[in-house]
């Protein structure tokens, strides 16, 4: 089975062929942060018009890499939500158009279950499984059971960790998006500055508090004409963002007896991240994955992945399917 997808929820333009889910013909990205960086942060009606000029395009390179023509096509698949409404419905409209035309069904697909289903490319998924979700909307924990089967076992109550990032980021005067020079950053700094480590009952989190506890000591010490290192910032923020993500998840693992540990989201190319889960993962006998780092952040060959499973399932939209901006799991 040979899926089409498409992806225009946030701020990349992504279109990608993927055969029986796990084979990825090709896989196109168009990103517009350059577009961005000057408003510190995505701005919806700029990032909308970008998917209008480039989603035809993006389908076409798609097409061209894969080799194949849209008769060999067996299903399009397009993000339904979450995510900006107006970038959506651009996707979702393109991805209409080709279905109606060429005769093909057509699979609606939840953003995050693509970002799951990123780690299905890697690695055929294996059940029981716990998947950690740091994205820059979401922070999730997710126990699956069996394909397309989520049980959302803790989330966060305000901000999402990608989200802390790129605000963190700005206090220390970097570009957006913040959070890949925040990482760097913080490799060569110490973790000196004591932030707190944000725990809640259950499985639960909650990043504001950190975020502003980071906002606050940078705004005392520079009234006492102190000066802090950025790179201290940054290491401090990891560490203590680490901390927290890798308890959580190691608590929730052990409670549901689950040896099985997917990472996926923009943030699971944190390189602290990565290494922390990794040495956490040895010591407890869980096997872990991680995707690539073009397999975290937002691209389509996630949404073909996950679309596979919804098509032998025969889940498919008919031709009203609207955008969503919020969408349960
Ligand atoms: P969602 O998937 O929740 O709708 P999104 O699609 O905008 O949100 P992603 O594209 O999955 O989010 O991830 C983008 C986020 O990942 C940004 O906040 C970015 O700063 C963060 N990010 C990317 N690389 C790193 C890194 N190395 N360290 C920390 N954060 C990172
Ligand atoms: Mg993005
Ligand atoms: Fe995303």
């Amino acid at each position: 089975i040979t899926i089409l997808a498409v992806e225009t929820s946030c701020d990349e333009t992504a279109v990608s062929i993927v055969r029986n889910g796990r084979d990825v013909l090709s896989n196109s990205v168009n990103s517009q942060i350059e577009s961005h960086q000057r408003f510190g942060g995505v701005v919806p009606e700029v990032a909308s018009r970008h998917h209008v000029e480039n989603i035809t395009m993006v389908i076409e390179d798609a097409l061209k890499e894969a080799q194949l023509t849209m008769e060999e096509i067996d299903a399009v698949a397009v993000t339904e939500g979450p995510g900006l409404i107006g970038a959506l419905l651009v996707g979702i409209n393109a991805a209409k158009a080709l279905a109606i035309s060429h005769n093909k069904p057509l699979i609606p697909v939840h953003h995050i279950a693509g970002h799951i289903y990123a780690n299905h490319i890697v690695a055929p998924l294996k059940f029981p499984l716990l998947a950690l979700i740091v994205s820059g909307g979401h922070t999730e924990l997710v126990v699956m059971r069996d394909h397309l089967n989520f049980e959302v076992i803790g989330e966060t109550r305000d901000d999402a960790v990608g989200e802390a990032y790129d605000k963190v980021a700005r206090t220390i005067d970097l570009p957006y998006p913040g959070g890949p020079l925040v990482d760097r950053l913080a490799a060569e700094g110490k973790d000196t500055l004591n932030f707190p480590r944000p725990v809640l009952e259950g499985y639960d989190f909650s990043f504001s508090g950190l975020k502003s506890a980071v906002i606050n000591t940078l705004h005392n010490k520079k009234q006492k004409g102190e000066t802090v290192k950025p790179e201290d910032v940054a290491a401090s923020f990891q560490a203590s963002v680490v901390d927290v993500l890798s308890k959580k998840t190691f608590e929730a693992l052990e409670a549901y007896d689950i040896k099985e540990l997917i990472v996926c989201g923009g943030v699971a190319a944190n390189s602290g991240l990565r290494k922390r889960l990794t040495a956490e993962a040895a010591a407890h006998h869980v096997e872990l994955h991680i995707p690539p780092l073009n397999l975290c952040t937002d691209n389509a060959a996630m949404i073909g992945a996950a679309a596979y499973f919804l098509y032998r399932q025969q889940h498919f939209a008919d031709y009203s399917l609207n955008g969503r901006s919020s969408l349960d799991l």
